[in-house]
């Protein structure tokens, strides 16, 4: 532990460093920052702040367990007079340009996929859980009446413990299905949690599951620093949404977008449509996450995105990395991981379309 006291520094009220490191003003020297935190974050700050040519007092007893070359360090409370480099730059200065190398540094978004459409994304500084679908493997029957429902939901065990899941800041549910929210997840997550919805139908959904802090989306939202932008889908393509409009019902997409994260775009259960093409010329997402096993109800017509369709958002977006959500978690999937991958690899696409198991995660 650092044996200067956390209570005898200014801790500023930045919610990024609050989160990843609490920087310090020195209460002795205009021109120094104090940084208490444990050993492995410090590296790189130093690095940073080297490369920007920033005069950085250590804790010595943190900066000696990392080994830092003796020269650069700096220690105690002394400091200022043994600093040739201090300049007589304000601390607002040192705590903008840290702050913008901490987001550089720290602040890169990560993906997990989870299983079905149920990902966590940490964002900003948040943590997003996205369509909790949280029942045990086999928990619920097939849905009656779809392409193989004699087969048990979900078709593959979470990868995770559920508690590690809910261990977020909110939850956005793209749409009220029953393979998107469930009764797992209405009771394990916390009833209190920031929860955003498509609508008002579905806000009373998630309300009388007992939620209290149920928030319809606008067309543009801000959530703690961070756009969300609700995006139009089409659940089906058009023979089967005619005939299954009720069923089928309203969907969703979310674009996140924050000036230090790529943009991030889930589709949400919708096929290739003008809708997706519209959202991807208007925002340009660096990520985009396609709901692609190819779910059938009966017959041929796809309900959610499939080869094809993926293939269409890859011309489309030809800047985009596309993660492959939505697999091998349903009775009425029809594309597997295995055989999405040989149509990847086959159109040469793998570069730029990732196909994650349950469990996997991505930083970007
Ligand atoms: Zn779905």
């Amino acid at each position: 532990m650092c044996r200067f006291a956390v209570n005898r520094y200014i801790i500023p009220a930045c919610s990024y460093c609050n989160s990843i490191i609490r920087i310090n003003h020195n209460r002795y020297s205009n021109n120094l920052i104090w940084f208490l935190t444990n050993q492995k974050p410090i590296i790189s700050i130093y690095n940073a702040a080297m490369r920007a040519n920033l005069t950085i007092g250590f804790a010595s007893d943190q900066a000696g367990a990392i080994g830092m070359p003796i020269n650069s360090m700096i220690f105690g409370p002394n400091a200022t007079r043994n600093v040739p480099r201090a300049t007589a730059i304000s601390q607002q200065f040192i705590h903008n340009k840290l702050h913008q190398m901490l987001i550089e540094e720290y602040i890169k978004m990560q993906f997990t996929q989870i299983r079905n459409a149920t990902v966590k994304i940490n964002y900003a500084g948040k943590k997003i859980l996205i369509d909790p679908w949280l029942a045990e493997k086999g928990a619920v029957p097939g849905f009656g009446g779809t392409i193989n429902d004699h087969i048990r939901n979900p078709t593959a065990e979470l990868p995770m413990p559920v508690s590690e899941i809910v261990d977020v800041d909110a939850v956005i549910l793209t749409h009220d299905h029953p393979d998107h929210w469930d009764d797992a997840a209405k009771n394990a997550i916390p009833k209190d949690i920031p929860f955003f919805v498509q609508h008002e139908k579905d806000a009373q959904a998630v309300t009388s599951a007992g939620f209290s802090n149920v928030r319809v989306l606008n067309k543009i939202n801000d959530y703690e620093g961070i756009t969300l932008i609700k995006t139009p889908g089409q659940h089906g393509r058009p023979k089967v949404l005619e005939d299954m409009k009720e069923l089928l019902g309203d969907v969703s997409g979310i674009v996140f977008k924050h000036p230090h994260e790529k943009t991030f775009y889930i589709a949400g259960d919708t096929v290739w449509c003008q809708a997706v093409e519209d959202s991807l010329k208007k925002y340009h997402p660096d990520i985009v996450v396609l709901n692609s096993c190819d779910a059938k109800v009966t017959g041929d017509e796809s309900i959610i995105m499939g080869k094809q369709d993926i293939y269409e958002v890859y011309k489309a977006a030809p800047e985009a990395t596309i993660i492959a959500s939505h697999m091998e978690a349903v009775n009425h999937a029809t594309l597997s991981r295995k055989e999405l991958r040989e149509f990847l690899s086959e159109k040469e696409m793998m570069q730029r379309v990732l196909v994650p198991e349950d469990g996997e995660s991505y930083t970007f």
